[in-house]
């Protein structure tokens, strides 16, 4: 027996898909200091439109004023924990706050943003068949037992500890990134993004680079936390924006490190910003919070072979083009 119903049509975006290459890309998020910094970069491209969701937590208005009114851009004040109803072609999902007093300050609400916030978007991306990529984080390793880390390493985290609705929650969007492509072959692609900086950074945010900088430049001594000796390494957020892409566009779903393997100490970190921005600062060593991973570095084998991405910018190239944004915003002038 034949069925009298007719064949569903199809959604206004496969149809316009199938006429036109333009792409409808998500970015949560984007209100934030990568996410703006990746939307400038989706918008160079003419056939891409973009559409931001973001609840404003971390992230400001101001980061993609430029954007604002751009017929292909659109801004949407949306928490991640509720249920979205968008039709895209592809999700860059990075909403959730990355510095440790922003998801330390409401932990519950930041578990819900990395699990339900995950699920929803993954629910999402399984609708209208996007294929979506997460913002994952090096912090997945914990403090790890391994140096430096490849993808392989499965960490070393502790689930009850102040830092674990961070790590532990992206530990489970990861997981149901996996599930959602094993289960219901949602396609994709996992970043594990190590600490990054540069411009737009949240001024007082109390990352490493940030607090540095500003510190410096207002002429106060530059705080480093106990015992100084713990590492860290730094992507400048060119690199990172054009890593995350090529991990979009590639075939790959990851995980797959993204960042600078260059080293350094925060003893090492805090005499280099010294040099190069305010030589009259003191360094002070204060007391350090739980659970700070005693080092930490890349290992990215896989993103050079994978997706022919290594970093480009120096620590000492990014820094000063972090310094004149931070001067702007701060006011301070450069003394000639
Ligand atoms: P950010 O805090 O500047 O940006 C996060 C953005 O997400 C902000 O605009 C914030 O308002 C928004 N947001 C937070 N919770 C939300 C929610 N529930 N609903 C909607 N929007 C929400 O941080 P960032 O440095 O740009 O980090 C972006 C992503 O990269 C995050 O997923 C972070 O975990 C990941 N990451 C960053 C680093 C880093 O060094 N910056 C390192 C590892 C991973
Ligand atoms: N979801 C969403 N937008 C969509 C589709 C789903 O936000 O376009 C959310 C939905 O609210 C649900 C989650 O994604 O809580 C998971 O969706 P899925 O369809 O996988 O699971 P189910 O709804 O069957 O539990
Ligand atoms: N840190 C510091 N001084 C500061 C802020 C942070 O010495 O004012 C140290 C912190 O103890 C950690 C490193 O810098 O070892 C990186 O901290 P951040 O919060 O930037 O990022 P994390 O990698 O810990 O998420």
């Amino acid at each position: 027996q034949t069925s009298t119903k007719s064949p569903p049509l199809p959604s206004p975006l496969r149809f316009s898909k199938f006429f036109q290459s333009n792409m409808r890309i998500l970015v949560t998020g984007g209100a934030g200091f990568i996410g703006s910094h990746l939307v400038d970069r989706l918008m160079e491209n003419e056939k891409n439109e973009v559409i931001v969701v973001d609840n404003y937590f971390t992230g400001s208005k101001d980061n993609l004023k430029k954007w604002i009114g751009h017929p292909r851009f659109e801004l949407i004040r949306h928490d991640v924990t509720e249920t979205l109803l968008v039709e895209v072609d592809q999700i860059y999902h990075l909403a959730c706050p990355a510095s440790p007093i922003f998801y330390k300050y409401n932990p519950v609400k930041t578990i819900k943003t990395n699990v339900i916030g995950t699920l929803n978007m993954l629910g999402l991306a399984k609708r209208v068949g996007a294929r979506i990529l997460l913002t994952s984080t090096s912090e997945v390793y914990g403090d790890p037992l391994i140096h430096p880390q490849p993808e392989s390493y499965w960490g070393n985290v502790n689930p009850i500890g102040v830092r674990s609705c961070y790590d532990e929650g992206k530990r489970v969007a990861e997981t149901l990134m996996f599930d959602y492509h094993r289960q219901h072959g949602i396609e994709i692609r996992i970043a594990r993004i190590f600490n990054t900086y540069g411009p737009r950074m949240n001024i007082d945010d109390g990352r490493v680079v940030s607090n540095f900088i500003a510190q410096a430049l207002r002429g106060e001594s530059l705080t480093v936390q106990k015992p100084g000796t713990q590492t860290r390494s730094f992507c400048y957020v060119s690199d990172m924006v054009d890593g995350l892409i090529r991990l979009m566009e590639g075939e790959n779903t990851g995980p797959i490190n993204i960042g600078n393997p260059g080293e350094f100490t925060m003893l090492e970190l805090a005499e280099t910003v010294k040099e190069l921005i305010n030589p009259e600062v003191e360094i002070k060593m204060v007391e350090n919070t739980p659970d700070d991973p005693r080092q930490r570095k890349p290992d990215i084998t896989k993103a050079k072979e994978l997706l022919g991405w290594e970093p480009k910018v120096k620590l000492r190239e990014g820094l000063p083009l972090m310094e004149e944004d931070f001067r702007l915003r701060l006011g301070v002038a450069k003394k000639e």
